[in-house]
């Protein structure tokens, strides 16, 4: 859709050796951005990723080990980056269980790496956007962002933050040539939602099938999962000159969810 406008740019997309990140990277690598891919592994499957995409788009691309679990490796991140023209807030986990039995621990690494995250990398990647002139935050929220699940409290609390940081940075920047938006995805077939799916069926007696269009899909009006393709497309699209004055706001590409 869009030619490789984005050539000389770069783009940060954290949680990207995997999903709806990886799909996004592929998107703005075929748009010209050079990237940085980001997971808290090191394994040389995820340089081979890196050195698979750089092939496939002929641009740079690098891979950088960091958790984003921990603050200041966020920051770490954006800095050994070198630049961040493009800062996609994609990392993400999930756990499921009702709040009395809810882990503390898992609610504090859903509240670390979902949403306390996207603070650190933004704190760090603006002073860059201002020196570059230039810069886009896409947030990775989801339709969890805007409406809410049972057993669902840390993954919905997080969203729900993250669409409110989002709203704050688009105001700090508004005067500037950046822009902060957050996409608010449906069920993406992803790994986050192929864990889901065993224990779903466990607790449903539901078959695979059953669980995806009775259960999961019960809720998206279109009957099909969004694609990671259509969220790159999506990115790519805020990216562009089209988009400069939207900012503050979620996309939701949800096959209809929200507007149940
Ligand atoms: P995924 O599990 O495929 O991807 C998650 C990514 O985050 C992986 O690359 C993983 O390595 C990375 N990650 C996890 N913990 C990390 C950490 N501590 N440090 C660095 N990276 C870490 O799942 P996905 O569906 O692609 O999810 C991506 C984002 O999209 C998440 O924020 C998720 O909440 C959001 N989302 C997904 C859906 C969906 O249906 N799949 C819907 C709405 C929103």
């Amino acid at each position: 859709m869009f030619e490789r406008f984005l050539g000389g740019k770069t783009a940060v997309v954290t949680g990207s050796n995997s999903g709806i990140g990886l799909g996004i990277a592929h998107e703005l690598a075929r748009a010209g951005a050079d990237l940085v891919l980001n997971s808290f592994t090191d394994t040389p499957q995820d340089h081979a990723l890196a050195e698979s995409l750089a092939a496939e788009h002929g641009v740079k691309v690098r891979y950088m080990q960091a958790d984003m679990s921990k603050g200041e490796e966020c920051r770490a991140l954006i800095e050994a980056a070198g630049a961040c023209d493009i800062l996609v807030n994609n990392a993400g986990i999930q756990h499921v269980a009702p709040i009395p039995d809810f882990p503390a621990e898992r609610w504090d690494a859903i509240i670390a790496i979902n949403l306390s995250s996207a603070f650190h990398a933004t704190a760090a990647a603006l002073p860059m956007m201002r020196r570059a002139g230039w810069g886009r935050v896409i947030n990775i929220a989801s339709a969890h962002g805007l409406t809410a699940s049972e057993y669902k409290s840390a993954y919905v609390a997080a969203k729900h933050g993250i669409v409110g940081l989002t709203k704050v940075t688009a105001l700090e920047t508004a005067k500037e040539p950046i822009t902060c938006n957050a996409i608010c995805p449906g069920y993406v077939l992803t790994p986050i939602v192929e864990k889901q799916i065993p224990d779903q069926m466990k607790t449903h007696n539901m078959s695979r099938d059953d669980v995806i269009a009775k259960v999961m899909l019960q809720r998206q009006p279109s009957g099909q999962f969004a694609t990671v393709e259509q969220m790159g497309g999506t990115a790519v699209f805020l990216c562009s000159p089209a988009a400069a004055q939207i900012t503050g706001t979620t996309i939701s590409v949800d096959g209809g969810w929200t507007a149940l």
